[in-house]
């Protein structure tokens, strides 16, 4: 969910008169709300979603009241027949890999692939704004299908679960990134001859959110230097490249291919740091991880520490395969070498790269060679 703290109306669909029953009687400047291209400062509890996603939602809030009739013998809660029935309801939104929810609430939809919420309740969820997945749940359904009973049992199994419930977003509770979110209508001349300068960030007197917490003014106010006009969410990219480019190789050629034609951008050295803190990191654990790794069961997922003598799974005779692949250790191996030699990094890296090279060869054989097995995940009998 990226984040948004000013709406237009006429973007997100609703009425003036639904936005007025919601609290939005004003504009960010104070006047009365009366047409829809004011703009309106968002409540940091609220959410608009995407229009794909308003369907969805929309046949989820049938499928609750069904389960309030037919199963619990109560009246339906939602009463939807279009998605605009539903601005006004509660949501819990979740991030991957938490067990708390937050509670939001629906304002209205767009048509960008995202849904779009104000930078309090992205930070709560410990998010930053990058364009994470989220969730979100009708109040409803997160209320009444809740059940431990339903959690799976490994490890991991009550992340992903609203376990907690947060009602309240406080500003000064959520992750102190967000008290970085600039408050001010402009900068001042002192703040252009402090960067004149080059004086650290901090010496540098600009409005933020951090000096208004624990205040009212924590919650409203909060202006920006730059505008957008109403058609900037109509003309956004509707779906982020991330989700349409198919693979990583391709996924860095398009950022590669972007940052050479940025000016501001130093290659070499976004190079430099993708290989050090990704793959370099991922090439070695993967490869330490192989001589440890478990085997796992094709049929009923029993996992192994050692292969049984019997050479199949125990339990149900079923084909047992390794936990981490070839193809998994190796599948940025090449990527790395072709980003250390484009932007002809120092000898350093490229030899650290090569030695992984060897030690992952001095396992499998050699990497990409004429003759090579395909990158896929290998059976047990290639190594019996
Ligand atoms: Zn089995």
């Amino acid at each position: 969910m990226p984040p948004l703290t000013h709406f237009y109306p006429s973007e997100i669909g609703t009425s003036i008169e639904r936005l007025k029953e919601l609290g939005y009687t004003a504009d960010h400047l104070g006047k009365p709300l009366e047409s829809t291209d004011q703009l309106v400062e968002m409540k940091h509890q609220d959410v608009i979603l995407n229009n794909a996603g308003a369907e969805f939602v929309l046949r989820v809030s049938k499928f609750i009241d069904t389960l309030l009739v037919k199963y619990y013998k109560l009246d339906p809660f939602y009463k939807a027949s279009a998605k605009e029935d539903l601005v006004g309801h509660c949501v819990v939104t979740l991030s991957p890999h938490t067990s708390t929810g937050f509670v939001g609430r629906i304002i209205g939809y767009e048509d960008v692939n995202v849904g779009l919420a104000h930078p309090y309740l992205i930070s709560a969820r410990r998010r930053n704004c990058d364009g994470d997945e989220d969730t979100t749940i009708l109040m409803m359904d997160a209320l009444i299908n809740f059940s431990k009973h339903y959690l799976p049992t490994t490890i991991g199994g009550t992340m992903d679960a609203p376990l907690i419930l947060a009602a309240n977003i406080k500003p000064e509770e959520v992750d102190d990134e967000v008290w970085n979110m600039e408050t001010d209508t402009e900068y001042t001349k002192e703040f252009y001859d402090k960067t004149m300068q080059h004086v650290p960030p901090g010496e540098v007197k600009v409005g933020m959110v951090e000096s208004r917490l624990k205040s009212e003014a924590a919650y409203s106010g909060l202006e920006f230097t730059h505008g957008t006009s109403a058609e900037a969410l109509k003309d956004a990219p509707k779906r982020s490249a991330y989700t349409t480019l198919k693979t990583m190789q391709d996924k860095i050629d398009m950022q590669f291919s972007l940052s050479d034609k940025l000016y501001s951008i130093d290659r070499a050295d976004a190079a430099k740091r993708l290989i050090l803190s990704h793959f370099i990191p991922d090439l070695m654990g993967n490869l330490h991880s192989f001589s440890k790794q478990t085997f796992r069961c094709v049929s009923c997922n029993a996992k192994y520490r050692r292969v049984p003598l019997i050479g199949k799974c125990t339990k149900c005779s079923g084909k047992l395969v390794l936990t981490i692949s070839k193809g998994g250790i190796e599948k940025y191996l090449n990527t790395a070498i072709n980003l250390s030699e484009r932007y002809k990094l120092e000898p350093y890296i490229r030899q650290r790269i090569m030695l992984l090279k060897q030690e992952i060869e001095t396992v499998f054989g050699a990497v990409g060679a004429a003759g090579d097995i395909p990158t896929k995940q290998f059976n047990l009998a290639n190594f019996m």
